[in-house]
């Protein structure tokens, strides 16, 4: 068997034309220009690259951005000063801290500090627990896109057996609540489950978040499983560049697989798509506007 490859990068691309689309009525309609602020503190080029690439699209969507870049040496205070700032600025309807942070700084206080009504990047306990909870809330984004390319397979995943390797705040943990709102049956997995390929062989969806290139190989995989691959590792590629490779061994379990993303163009292309998407809906929340239809 030759499994479907799940186009990441052209799903993306209609999702961003879905919020163009939204952002234009809204503009017209309403005269609201949703708007995203972006702080990267300190100069890491994976991190630089990210903040570029969201300024380009929430340009591209229609949508303000702002960014605000600080020195690795700034002040907690400094920064938690910006936050409130942009918490009271009108035309920022989402607020994005890029991660990681420089060591110096208190991750979780620096995230607590944002609104959650801006708090688009889903991170906040407040969002967290209403996600836990089965309530409305601003969902993490690679999550949120690793549903929306599930969904480009399955038109509904109610009743599936889901497995989610990984357990992270960014990922795993929101993607098994989103997968229970869809009426998934989920086992999340992480470094301490035991007999990890046996407990994946009963998965109808397999959802690879870990970190560790080429892990998941083709003997995990039940026969025609749809495969979603998080994971971005980045390994020598002989020439003195490097590569990205996921978490899954594409070559072999393609092999097995119904449908599967690949890495590079799979979920990487979502996470910013879906940030778009939640600025939207945070700014239509905002301002007591109807939810958008994307
Ligand atoms: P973390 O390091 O925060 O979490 C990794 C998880 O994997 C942990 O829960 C850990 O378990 C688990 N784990 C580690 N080793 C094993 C193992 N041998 N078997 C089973 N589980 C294991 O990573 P993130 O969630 O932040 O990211 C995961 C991957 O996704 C990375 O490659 C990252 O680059 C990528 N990523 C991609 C994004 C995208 O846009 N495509 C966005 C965010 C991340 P435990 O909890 O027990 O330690």
């Amino acid at each position: 068997m030759t499994a479907r490859i799940i186009d990441g990068k052209a799903i993306a691309g209609e999702l961003r034309a879905g919020v163009a689309r939204e952002v234009a009525r809204i503009r017209r309609e309403n005269g609201l220009v949703p708007g995203l602020a972006v702080v990267l503190v300190g100069n890491d080029p994976a991190s630089e690259l990210y903040v570029r690439s969201k300024h380009t699209q929430t340009q591209a969507a229609g949508m303000a951005s702002f960014e605000h870049k600080l020195p690795a040496n700034v002040a907690q205070d400094d920064l938690l000063a910006l936050i409130a700032s942009l918490n009271h600025d009108t035309r920022v309807h989402g607020i994005l801290v890029q991660l990681p942070l420089p060591g110096s700084l208190h991750g979780e206080t620096i995230i607590n500090a944002i609104d959650p009504k801006k708090d688009v990047d889903g991170l906040t306990p407040n969002n967290a627990g209403r996600l836990a909870g089965g309530f409305p809330a601003l969902s993490p984004c690679t999550p949120l896109g690793c549903i929306i390319l599930s969904k480009s397979v399955h038109a509904s995943l109610e009743g599936m057996n889901a497995i989610v390797i990984g357990r992270s705040n960014l990922v795993g943990r929101p993607l098994l609540q989103l997968l229970l709102n869809e009426n998934a049956t989920v086992t999340i997995a992480h470094s301490r489950s035991r007999d990890l390929p046996s407990l994946c062989r009963r998965a109808d969806l397999v959802y690879a978040a870990v970190g560790r290139p080429k892990m998941v190989r083709a003997d995990w995989i039940k026969p025609g499983a749809t495969v979603i691959d998080v994971g971005i590792n980045r390994m020598p590629a002989g020439n003195g560049k490097t590569r990205l490779v996921g978490d899954v061994d594409f070559a072999q379990v393609s092999g097995v697989a119904g449908a599967i993303t690949p890495v590079p163009g799979g979920v990487g292309q979502m996470t910013v798509a879906c940030l778009l998407v939640n600025t939207l809906r945070a700014a239509c929340s905002i301002n007591g506007l109807p939810k958008p239809s994307v």
